[in-house]
């Protein structure tokens, strides 16, 4: 129900946290966040509020300079950790909002390269698609391109990849998505609420847009693929 995502210059887990607080507000039975530390993918989830998360990044801390952070108001399958956002193949952590109309038929042709999802939500199939297009050698822009083809419904992603500490690619159809710029940071939330501590700074994706983001800024792409201009906005929210 709520995404947020730092590419940082420090530990990202404190400002993860921070604007999932802010997202609170949209109702929520689930909570998580994934990093990007030394190349490597890891996460932590909790059913319930954000208070469970923190006691579990209490117990068993998280760091990374890049990472996403997702609430889950569950569509497919039960408020459980499990189903708790972000999922994780061994190349991406994926946040989703919104539902994949097509991942019965997307998660067969899935099962039939030998893939094996392990929740049962409707995102999982995204995180595995995309996988299977970076294991066919594509790179993660191209996979994200060939997977929104293939995706029905309505929904936003933000998707940080193993071993690429200076990427992350968001994209919005038919939910909406935020990017924030920094000075050498870059952010992606579901609204600019949720990035007001960080910037003031806000550029929307268009419908059916994706974006490839770095530290050093964001590029956007229409659904042909075809680089396109997104205004930045001044803000007037309040951190
Ligand atoms: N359909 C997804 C799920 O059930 C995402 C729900 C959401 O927007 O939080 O996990």
């Amino acid at each position: 129900c709520g995404i947020i995502g730092v590419l940082g210059k420090s530990n990202v887990v404190p400002s993860l946290v921070g604007g999932l607080k802010r997202l609170e507000y949209r109702g929520y039975d689930s909570a998580g966040i994934a990093t990007l530390c030394d190349g490597v993918l890891d996460r932590r989830r909790a059913e319930g509020k954000l208070k469970n998360l923190e006691a579990v990044l209490e117990g068993n801390g998280l760091n990374g300079m890049v990472g996403i952070g997702h609430t889950r108001w569950a569509t497919h399958g039960v408020p459980n950790e499990a189903n708790a956002h972000p999922h994780m193949t061994p190349r991406l952590a994926l946040v989703h909002n919104g539902i994949i109309e097509n991942y019965r038929e997307l998660s067969a042709e899935l099962e039939n390269r030998n893939y094996t999802l392990e929740s049962d939500t409707d995102t999982e199939v995204a995180a595995w698609l995309i996988t299977s297009f970076l294991d066919d050698g594509k790179s993660p822009a191209e996979a994200m391109a060939l997977s929104l083809k293939k995706f029905q419904g309505a929904f936003s992603l933000a998707v940080i990849f193993k071993g690429e500490e200076d990427l992350m690619i968001g994209a919005r159809r038919g939910a909406p998505l935020a990017v924030g710029w920094g000075d050498g940071e870059m952010f992606v939330g579901s609204d600019a609420l949720a990035l007001a501590p960080l910037t003031n700074r806000i550029s929307y994706l268009e419908e059916d847009d994706y974006v490839i983001l770095s530290r050093d800024g964001a590029t956007f792409f229409d659904e042909t693929g075809a680089k396109v201009e997104r205004e930045i906005k001044l803000t007037q929210l309040s951190g």
